[in-house]
């Protein structure tokens, strides 16, 4: 039975968008994401199975979800992906998927049986040396090959860019010129801080410099400001004539915390009631023993901060020694 309350908090935020990280793994090796050794992987036994994060995510649909979004690493990489997505499939909700879109061409009919519209393919350079740079792997044909595939599949897709100083900043026109003929959604997304990613204010590319790079290249009267969805992270902006779009989340210098209706379940079974919060709440021990895990629900949105996990100012947030306390991207699926 939905219990909107269970899912609120303290600042009366109701939170009904579940992001699900379903592997530690991927077959990238993004300079942002994964830190250069590598993390220390769980042990299988701590990680969720198939039937926990069906368990979990039973859960808070009953609770009131309505949007559940799979993640990793590379969630495609995780052997029981299609048996995972096509049981969440089933529980009525939007689901949608982040995925790197090597493995997209082995998902197709996977994602159209659970009921998959949307698919986010995250992708930083349209330059073939810089993207293998970025990844540490040779997959950009690839890539670019599977996005072509899935709108020819009739799929809405949006392509995640990190924007980065002094490497893909200068790619901002190239991917909004993109949107000229293809029907994609670019989301120009700032680079955050997060334990073991090299992050640098000098390496900022903030929401202020991309609209620069846009009224610069494009007249006034060419520039359209979409309207955002409600509790959206973008901003959203379209040239008049182009077939697609494009967004700016700018989590650094224009946080989007007020509208927050997201919370995080890592491959480990563990809440995050905030992408920058340093505390968790493990949900495996309490769910293996057979007893409910609403009441550690509640208790980790209670305990949720107003802003970027209580780091309200830049320094607080561009503060190594506190970032650093939090997990690696790939460890938390974004
Ligand atoms: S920083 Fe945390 S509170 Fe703010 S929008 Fe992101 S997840 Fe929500």
């Amino acid at each position: 039975m939905e219990n909107k309350a269970a899912l609120q908090d303290a600042f009366g935020r109701g939170h009904d968008y579940l992001r699900i990280s379903i592997s530690e793994h991927c077959n990238l090796r993004c300079t942002y994401c994964m830190p250069e050794d590598g993390i220390h992987l769980t042990p299988k036994p701590q990680l969720m199975t198939a039937d926990e994060i069906l368990q979990i995510a039973e859960t808070f649909v009953q609770l009131g979800v309505k949007k559940i979004r799979v993640t990793g690493g590379e969630p495609l990489v995780r052997k029981d992906a299609k048996d995972i997505l096509l049981r969440l499939g089933k529980l009525g909700v939007n689901l949608t998927i982040t995925t790197n879109g090597i493995l997209v061409p082995n998902f197709i009919d996977t994602f159209k049986a659970a009921g998959i519209k949307t698919v986010n393919i995250s992708i930083d350079s349209l330059d073939k040396a810089k993207f293998n740079r970025i990844t540490r792997r040779d997959y950009f044909e690839a890539v670019f090959e599977n996005i072509n595939l899935l709108l020819g599949e009739g799929f809405q897709v949006k392509l995640n860019v990190v924007l980065m100083k002094h490497f893909n900043d200068n790619e901002i026109l190239d991917f909004i010129a993109l949107t000229e003929f293809k029907k994609v959604q670019v989301r120009f997304i700032e680079f955050m801080p997060f334990n073991g990613n090299d992050w640098d204010k000098s390496k900022l590319v903030t929401y202020a410099e991309i609209l620069h790079q846009m009224e610069t290249e494009f007249a006034v009267n060419e520039i359209q400001r979409l309207e955002d969805a409600p509790n959206d992270t973008a901003k959203n902006f379209k040239i008049a004539s182009y077939l697609g779009s494009f967004a700016i989340i700018s989590s650094v210098t224009n946080p989007f915390c007020s509208t927050c209706n997201r919370i995080r379940l890592t491959a480990d079974g563990k809440l995050k009631n905030c992408l920058f919060s340093n505390s968790e709440t493990p949900l495996l021990e309490t769910l293996r023993r057979g007893e409910s895990i609403l009441p550690l629900i509640q208790q980790n949105l209670r305990s949720k901060k107003p802003v970027r996990g209580g780091m309200e100012d830049d320094a607080q947030f561009q503060n190594p020694e506190l970032f650093s306390q939090n997990r690696s991207m790939i460890a938390i699926g974004g």
